[in-house]
């Protein structure tokens, strides 16, 4: 048993300072390190994020949430809640509580004098990480052009989705021809497998990404199946690709709902939002995997609504039971098998609000009114 050292702040929060010597198995991934909690001792995620630069972190897992602090990435604040001499530093903090009531189990244990060995950060490339840079630099351009594109507009339409919806979340394009501005530029060859394509905001606890759908060879008119055959051609652009790290297709993690629909692809969402579901009530996961940690805590009921063909099926039943490990209740509502579209999206292409009404039933039962 770790000794742990629980004081509560003035404003009533109840904090537990730990020695980066107590974090189970960290891993560091950049602006945050992620470790096992070891308060509720959960060893399927590394449900405790600790911002480096701060020391605060907290546990993601619903029963848990923990507040913590890491004394030694924070000293200043550390000592503030033991109501300590400060250490070796003149840092002023607005944390100061007031006559905290410490209780301590054990006596609090020394400070790790020793640093301790994180996990190396998964290394991207330098190529990957100019590419990100570049494209949330030109974040602004991209949905700009977006707006500007007549055949963007007419492709989305084909889908069903307005281009109001595709705006209001942060969708861009990145024409064929990059613009001279930024042929000129250095920067320009890291964005080529970016040209035309629309491109996706994604999401992580503490990045951010893109996900991107070449227009290539489609033409006015093209249904999606018959774009993909073209696409699957020797030589032809694929069709999906994404940066590193990449994400989900979603709101900020603190705006989500009690209720979250889970859809595989980016333009489920967008169909979604144009039936008339809330940007917060849906999540894609846009091709990366499903973290259950990642649920903010007002999160309870997962409405799992992937696809309907044996890939979507089969991650269906892994998902339902990793999530449900977590604590989370899940509706699964895979699409019907009635020949009227593998995908949300196709399927409110072809039937409109029909087609969802699967998803309209499932979401009335996980919230009710
Ligand atoms: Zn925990």
């Amino acid at each position: 048993m770790i000794p742990v050292t629980t004081v509560t702040t003035r404003s009533g929060k109840t904090v537990d300072i730990i020695s980066q010597a107590d974090l189970r198995d960290p891993l560091d991934t950049g602006i945050y390190v992620r470790a096992y909690c070891h308060f509720h001792g959960s060893d399927h995620q590394r449900s405790l994020s600790i911002n480096k630069a701060s020391g605060w972190g907290h546990c993601f897992n619903a029963a848990c949430q923990r507040l913590v602090l890491v004394s030694e990435w924070n000293p200043t604040v550390a000592a503030h809640l033991l109501h300590r001499p400060e250490p070796l530093s003149n840092q002023t903090t607005s944390l100061r509580p007031d006559r905290p009531k410490v209780r301590s189990t054990p006596p609090p244990s020394p400070l790790a004098q020793q640093p301790v060995l994180l996990h190396e950060p998964k290394k991207t490339p330098k190529w990957q990480q100019e590419e990100l840079r570049t494209l949330i630099h030109l974040e602004k351009r991209l949905q700009n052009s977006l707006e500007r594109t007549p055949l963007v507009h007419s492709y989305l339409r084909g889908r069903g989705i307005p281009l109001e919806i595709a705006q209001l979340t942060g969708v861009g394009y990145l024409p064929p021809e990059l613009p001279a501005t930024l042929e000129e530029n250095k920067r320009h060859w890291t964005l080529r497998r970016w040209a035309g394509r629309i491109s996706f905001p994604l999401i992580t606890p503490g990045e951010q990404g893109f996900i991107g759908r070449t227009l290539r060879h489609w033409r006015p008119g093209m249904d999606e199946n018959a774009h993909k055959k073209l696409l699957d051609r020797p030589g032809r652009p694929r069709r999906w690709t994404k940066t590193n790290p990449a994400g989900w297709f979603c709101c900020t993690f603190e705006q989500f709902g009690s209720s979250i629909i889970l859809v595989e692809g980016t333009f489920d969402r967008l169909a979604l939002l144009t039936a008339g579901f809330e940007p917060y009530e849906v999540v894609a996961l846009a091709g990366t995997s499903v973290q259950a940690d990642w649920f903010p805590p007002q999160v309870k009921t997962i409405v799992l609504a992937l696809d309907g063909d044996e890939g979507g099926q089969e991650a269906s039943s892994r998902m339902a039971e990793q999530l449900a490990l977590e604590g989370l209740t899940v509706l699964p509502c895979p699409p019907p098998q009635d020949g009227q579209g593998k995908d949300w999206n196709e399927r409110w292409r072809k039937l409109g609000l029909d087609g969802l009404s699967p998803l309209w039933e499932t979401y009335s039962i996980s919230s009710p009114p």
